[in-house]
């Protein structure tokens, strides 16, 4: 089942929340036909897990520590978000990558954790535009899935992957469908390389400036098998239309 998820960034408060999942409950119909995930920022998983029980909508995060708890000041373990009701974690997310210096290393001890605790990880690979431009796109989307999965590779079915180029992330210039359609099926491959004995239950997922007027593009090709939606999640009646657009 494709996968659409709504990834807030640092934005909503706890009544923000409150009002946007009322107001998007009321879109949603047929959840069974597709996973609709909302990852709020830590302090709204509490209250957003209340509202959407019931609803077929689940919920996940945006980062995660990988030590189950500890002397880690500021941060949000594991065990913690499965006691909100979280069945996701976004893991190397470009904005943790490159605004806080996250390395593949501990990406990777992030998506080790995830399968430990049994969370499902969503892990974002994209590259940047120095790296498009020097024809280093694959090379670099490849090494990204190939650290991250690092001791895991036989457990890439209990993974998500997010092609995120980060050129495309929150400029309102997309990729075009064709070049992440390229990309996905050279992550399949990559996965197939890894593990191939996958059942092939990794979806691939686009993210980059996707908004309600060019999802349809982009979810009308079978390898995009979801969207991770930034700025446009962040209006629920937004958020439906791109939920809704195939
Ligand atoms: C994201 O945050 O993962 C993202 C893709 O952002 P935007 O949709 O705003 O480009």
């Amino acid at each position: 089942m494709r996968l659409i998820a709504a990834n807030w960034k640092m934005h909503k408060t706890v009544s923000e929340t409150q009002d946007y999942i009322k107001r998007f409950l009321k879109f949603v119909e047929h959840p069974e036909s597709r996973e609709i995930l909302l990852c709020p920022p830590f302090t709204s998983l509490y209250v957003a897990g209340q509202l959407l029980e019931g609803s077929g909508v689940k919920l996940g995060a945006q980062n995660c520590h990988y030590e189950k708890q500890g002397a880690f000041t500021g941060e949000v373990s594991i065990p913690m978000l499965k006691e909100l009701g979280c069945e996701y974690v976004i893991v190397g997310h470009s904005e943790r990558r490159h605004i806080f210096g996250e390395s593949d290393e501990l990406i990777n001890k992030k998506v080790v954790a995830c399968l430990e605790e049994g969370i499902r990880p969503i892990l974002c690979v994209g590259e940047k535009l120095e790296d498009r431009e020097a024809g280093m796109t694959f090379k670099v989307v490849e090494a990204q899935v190939r650290l991250a999965l690092s001791g895991v590779e036989e457990h890439t079915d209990s993974i998500d992957i997010a092609y995120e180029p980060v050129w495309a992330i929150g400029t309102g210039v997309p990729a075009t469908p064709e070049d992440a359609v390229a990309v996905h099926r050279f992550i399949k491959e990559v996965l197939k390389d890894i593990n191939p004995k996958a059942r092939g239950k990794t979806r691939i997922l686009y993210g980059g400036s996707v908004k309600p007027h060019n999802a349809p593009e982009f979810m009308k090709h079978s390898e995009i098998e979801g969207l991770l939606v930034g700025g446009a999640s962040l209006d629920p009646e937004a958020f439906a239309q791109i939920v809704y657009s195939f």
